[in-house]
Order: structure tokens, then sequence, then C-alpha cells
């Protein structure tokens, strides 16, 4: 038996574990003493790695490249030269006949690491030539990458998740951790057992909920009224820290000329919390020591997502917590390695190291690093994945290459989703899994799985950590760098790494960000969190130390909205609120966890629909029982999971299902400042299916 220390291809937590392989295989994985889980795992951690062996329990690993000549025709399986040559000839075709901006492309938040975005990122910047390159953050938090970035400066979060311990407040809204991020959650745990107060916001009785000193049980869709009357709170009871608003902000008093109309009362109908509560929570919040704020998913995915990041950020920056120990603001990302997404440029407006594409000093520097003409470097913007359905509606997008991620199943309408994937001139796949999306494409290139390969990942709370290979690669499966380069290569761009460390060190390089954060620093239990701008530098745990914010103007910026309710509101037809949310034993699309024996066995299709006793009675639902959900957008049989810590009026449903997939009913509603999906807020209606 080995066994090789590596970091859980899951969550953002970025725990620390062991692999212990026998004869070539995964069969364990054991906790290791990491930054952050310090010898613990969850159940995913614990026992989601046999998908490396290619179990085929919900779908075959990716052995050997495919394509399909004609639209229409099967998929042949092909040489990787002609699979390459069959990619490069057809998308210089689409550059010929409609220009590089046709071309859209997504990175991969999951397992083939920092390196792998890197070299794709500039394959699609130096080589094709747009920036036309998003990841799948688009759909979870770039409403917090964007709303942070205007109000303090940096997208990521600002303190720790070992901070979390020795911090005195926690308050949570939309996040529930329990179900995304289990260490996170035990570390929270953790933080109550010392003292620490902890407040929840959400509609549902969410497992911290039970634990919490104040629950709110906001209405679905609130957040913009609830935060707004938090901040009114705080500063009409004069528990504002005036001297921090005073010397490290800008745009107070133009914030409350909207925020003075949120008194507690104003709002109650809307927020569905007693104005009293909401004070008590506002006076606990400002009145800690030190504060961190939490969120997820229930604040980015709705229509005012941005709107929402600004108004939590709004209430560090009244209450001065921020920018001091064991305080500050934390967007806890989803996927492993979202965060690092996000760090290595996936991203149409950033470079590597949240670098500008338009500003021309960092434009001069990307093009004689890679040697290309700055004219070949676009400083324009390039287009969201979320644009995806109408780019190619209106035929300005004609070719998607998907790297690791699976649209059709996670993405919002699915309906509109799979007629974009159909209409599209080329779709590209490159994966580890036969998923829904790579079924329809015309190229796929099978790529090495987490455990087989090795680089960096980035922690949701800016911690790069080394992962590492464990067996060797299944079939002809190429790491994914390889097979960027090869084929950067075929179109005139040629590149000739030779190893990860090779890439890091580029990146390194250009990344004033990343500069200190060395392989050697990375190695086994090492860790390396940036802003690391030097190779003497210990790191940042926390960012803005004395207030020192990264803005242009080093200042923080208030921003205020007026709450704005949701797209698509109940009426008769569809009566009940639909919210997608998470579960602990799956992960994105299930391509992973339902390869893993003990978590496929947690449960089985359809999956559930989450609902309240009193709904499911008044419809003549029984516990367990199938049902159909419906919405404008289809129809899905599901089956039901009745309990009283969910709120009457809404039901909640995870989308990794094959049959009863939630994203059938979804509605593709972007926020217009991030185009993240309103995934937490949609109109459906449950009935029961007779004769069962
Ligand atoms: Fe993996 Fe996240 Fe669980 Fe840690 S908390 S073991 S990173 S899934």
């Amino acid at each position: 038996m080995e066994k090789h220390i590596t970091v859980c291809p899951y969550c953002g937590a970025g725990c620390k574990m062991n692999l212990v392989v026998e004869n070539g295989y995964v069969v364990e994985a054991e906790p290791a003493d990491g930054v952050t889980n310090r010898g613990e795992l969850c159940l995913k951690g614990l026992y989601g790695h046999d998908f490396v062996n290619d179990t085929k329990i919900l779908t075959p690993r990716l052995t050997h490249p495919m394509i399909r000549r004609e639209k229409g025709a099967e998929l042949e399986r092909v040489s990787w030269d002609e699979a390459l040559d069959f990619t490069a000839e057809r998308l210089k075709r689409i550059i010929d006949e409609h220009g590089a901006e046709a071309i859209m492309l997504t990175g991969s938040s999951r397992g083939p690491g920092n390196e792998a975005n890197f070299v794709m990122q500039k394959f699609v910047r130096a080589c094709l030539g747009t920036n036309n390159i998003d990841n799948c953050a688009r759909t979870c938090h770039a409403a917090s990458v964007i709303g942070l970035m205007e109000s303090v400066g940096s997208g990521a979060m600002s303190v720790s998740i070992p901070l979390l311990e020795e911090t005195d407040c926690i308050f949570l809204i939309g996040y529930n951790p329990a179900a995304s991020h289990p260490i996170v959650a035990s570390r929270i745990v953790k933080a109550k057992e010392r003292g620490a107060t902890l407040i929840v916001a959400d509609p549902r009785v969410i497992e911290t909920a039970r634990i919490a000193d104040m629950y709110l049980a906001q209405k679905n869709g609130s957040n913009i009224a609830l935060l707004n009357a938090l901040a009114y709170t705080i500063v009409a009871e004069d528990l504002a820290d005036w001297d921090f608003i005073e010397g490290h902000t800008v745009g107070f008093d133009e914030w409350w000329k909207t925020v003075e109309r949120y008194a507690p009362e104003a709002v109650a109908d809307v927020v569905g919390v007693a104005p009293e509560q909401i004070r008590q929570a506002a006076r606990l919040y400002a009145m800690a020591e030190t504060a961190v704020i939490g969120w997820g998913m229930g604040i980015t995915q709705q229509r005012q997502g941005v709107d929402s990041v600004h108004a939590i950020a709004a209430l560090a920056l009244i209450t001065g917590h921020i920018g001091k120990h064991a305080s500050g603001l934390a967007p806890v990302r989803g996927q492993n390695n979202v965060q690092g997404s996000c760090d290595m440029g996936m991203w149409p407006s950033l470079y590597p190291g949240y670098q500008r594409i338009d500003d021309d000093a960092v434009r001069e520097k990307f093009a004689r690093a890679w040697n290309v003409p700055i004219e070949k470097l676009s400083p324009v913007e390039g287009r969201k994945l979320t644009d995806l359905p109408h780019g190619v509606a209106d035929g300005s997008i004609r070719a998607f290459y998907n790297f690791g991620e699976d649209p059709l199943q996670t993405e919002p309408d699915t309906a509109q989703m799979r007629r974009t994937l159909e209409d599209l001139d080329l779709l590209i796949s490159q994966d580890i899994f036969m998923t829904q999306t790579t079924t329809l494409a015309d190229v796929v290139l099978p790529a090495t799985s987490w455990g087989e390969h090795g680089g960096v990942f980035t922690a949701s709370d800016r911690t790069f950590q080394r992962f590492s290979a464990a067996v060797p690669p299944k079939g002809e499966c190429r790491h994914d760098w390889e097979i960027f380069q090869d084929l950067s290569c075929r179109m005139g761009y040629p590149m000739s790494y030779t190893s990860t460390e090779e890439i890091w060190n580029e990146i390194r390089e250009l990344c004033p960000l990343f500069f200190g954060a060395t392989y050697e620093k990375m190695e086994g239990l090492g860790h390396a969190q940036w802003p690391i701008p030097d190779i003497d530098h210990p790191g940042s745990p926390e960012l803005y130390g004395g207030g020192a914010f990264t803005t242009p103007d080093g200042k923080a910026h208030f921003f205020a909205t007026d709450y704005e309710s949701p797209t698509e509101l109940p009426d008769r037809e569809y009566p009940l609120v639909l919210c997608t949310v998470r579960e602990v034993g799956h992960y994105s699309c299930r391509s992973m966890t339902g390869n893993c024996k003990a978590l496929a066995a947690l449960a089985d299709e359809p999956g559930y629909v989450h609902m309240n006793p009193l709904d499911a009675e008044a419809r003549g639902i029984d516990e367990e029982q199938l049902v159909w959900v419906y919405s404008r957008r289809g129809k899905i049989i599901s089956r039901a999971a009745l309990d009283d810590r969910i709120n009457e009026g809404a039901v909640y449903m995870t989308y990794q299902w094959w049959v009863g997939k939630c994203n059938e009913l979804t509605l593709h509603v972007t926020d217009s400042q991030s185009g993240t999906p309103e995934d937490k807020y949609g109109a459906c209606q449950v009935e029961p299916i007779a004769d069962q």
C-alpha cells in the first residue's frame, strides 16, 4: 500500500487527505492535518474517491478521444492526432468565417487545477485572440467577486476559514455550510462552543439555525430588505463605528439616503421577520468585538446578487468589522478550485492575478511574456458563460469549448440549454466522464482525473495547496494542460511546457499577488495564502489590515440599492417558490460522487422535493410519495420529503439528478451586473402522481 498526500476534490474548504493506493487503485482516503481540516474530513472527503477507479456506477470514465464528423452522426473513436487536428481545423474555420469572438470557452473549477486553467486561458487569449473565457463562478459567486471588488477591492474572502473559530460573532445569510462545506460548519460549531454568537438568516431552519443564538426566518428573496434594515438599525441606534467610516470609506451619505427608508417596521412584511428580532440581530453583530459575515448562493443566485453583496459589505464597513483580526467578509466558494479559476483569469475582464485586460501596462507585460504582439491581446471584455444561450440564438457564438463542467445538468432552464448546445457549430467537451453535456459534443477529449495528476488548488480563503497524482492515468487520458498545449501548437501558437511546476513558475512571475507561493512552500502539508508578493512573505490570512483597502483610491465604497421583488412571483397556477440547494452527499453534476460506491448508495433517482408538511397535506401528498413538480419551463417527476424545517410556500431541490432534474424547471434570468442566474427563486407547483 502507498499513501499520497493531496487535497480533497470537492468543496472549497480545501481539506488535506492521504489517498491510500493498492495495486494501482485508490482504496481509501485518510484525513491529514491540513490548515483547514486539522485531521477531519466530511462524508464526501472520506468516501468520495473511488470514481477515479472507473466504477461505472453512473457513467463510464472517458478513456479515448472521440469525434462526431457531422451533426447527427455517432461519436467515433479516433487517435489523439486525429481528434486534435479535427478540433484545430474546425476552430480555425470558425475564426476565419466569424472571428475569434464566435468562440466561447469555460474553464474548470474542479479537479484539473490552476496550471491547467492558466494554460487554457493563455490558449484563449494568446492563440485564439479573445477574452471569451469564464468559469462556473458565473453561476455561483460572480456577484461576490464583482460586489466586493467594487466595495473593498478584492473579490475573495477577507478572512480565513480557521479564523472563524477566533471571532466573537458569526452572521450567516444565504449559506448552509453543513451541506456545502461541512468542515467549515465544524469550525463554526467550535466557535460557538468557544462562546461566539451565531446569527443565521435563512428561510429554512438549516442545521446552523438550530444552534444559532438568533435565527431570522426571512422570506425567500428578501435579502436586500433585510440587510438594509440591519444597517438602518445600526446607524439609527448609533452603533456605527464613525471613526472607521470617516477614515476608510467613501459614499456613506449617499448610501444613507437609501438605507434610511429601511426601518425594520417598514420592511417587516417583505422580510417576514419581526422588527424587534431584526434590531436584536443588528445589535448583536454591531456590538461584538470581532465579527464575520458568511454567505453563499442564497445571496448571489438572486436577481439582486451584486446589490446584496454591496449591502453585506456595507454592514462590515459601518461597524468596522473588517481589516482587523478575526473580522471580515466570507463569501465561501463552492467548488474546490472555483477560487483558483478566478485567480487564473478564467474571467472575461481579467488576466491571471486579477490584472485588468484593459490596462495597457498589464497587456504589454502579458504580450511580452507570451511573445505575441500587443494587438493580439484584446482589451475588450469577453462574453459571460450565462451569455451562451443568447449568443448562440443570435449567431454571435458558434463554438463552445467546455472544460470539465456540465452546463446541461447545472445551468438553469435545461430545455433552453439543450437547444443552445445542439445549435452550436462545434461543441468540444474535455472531461473525465461522459456527462449530459458530453453526450452532445462534436469532440470528446478524455482528460486525466484528480488522483491521476498534480498541481495547485486555491481553497475558498485564498489558500494555495498542492495536490498530487496517486495512480496512473486510465486508457489514453492526457493531462488537461498537455491537451491545450497540443491544440495551441496545431493552431499556430506553440507552447512547450514540460511540467506543472514550470507553468506555476510562469504564473508566479506574471502575478505579483502570487509570486511568493513556490511549489517548495506547498510541499506536503504546506500552503501559501495570497497576497504573497515575495519569497519571504508569510502569506495573508486576512486582508485590508488597518483599513488598507485595495480599491483604486484605497478606500472602501458604499453602494445602496432599493429592494426589488424576484422576477417570477408565485401565482394561482404556480403557487410555490422553487429554490435550488445543495446536499451533503453529492457534488455539482454528480459525475464524481455518483460514481463513488458509498455516496451513490445514499439516495436513488428521482431525487427529492423538500416541502413543508402543511403544503403537502394541502395537496394530498404523503412522505416519499412520487409527485409531479412543474413550472413554466417543464415538468419533472420527484419524490416528496416532508420536513417542518422547510418554510411554508416554498420547496427545495438539488440539481444533480438525471431523472427529476430541477433545472428543467428553473428560469434563465440573471442578475444584470454579474450574469448570475436567479436559481434561488422561481414559481412552481407540486401535485401527487395518482395510481402509485
Ligand atoms: Fe472535502 Fe469540503 Fe468535505 Fe473538506 S469539507 S472533506 S474539502 S468536501
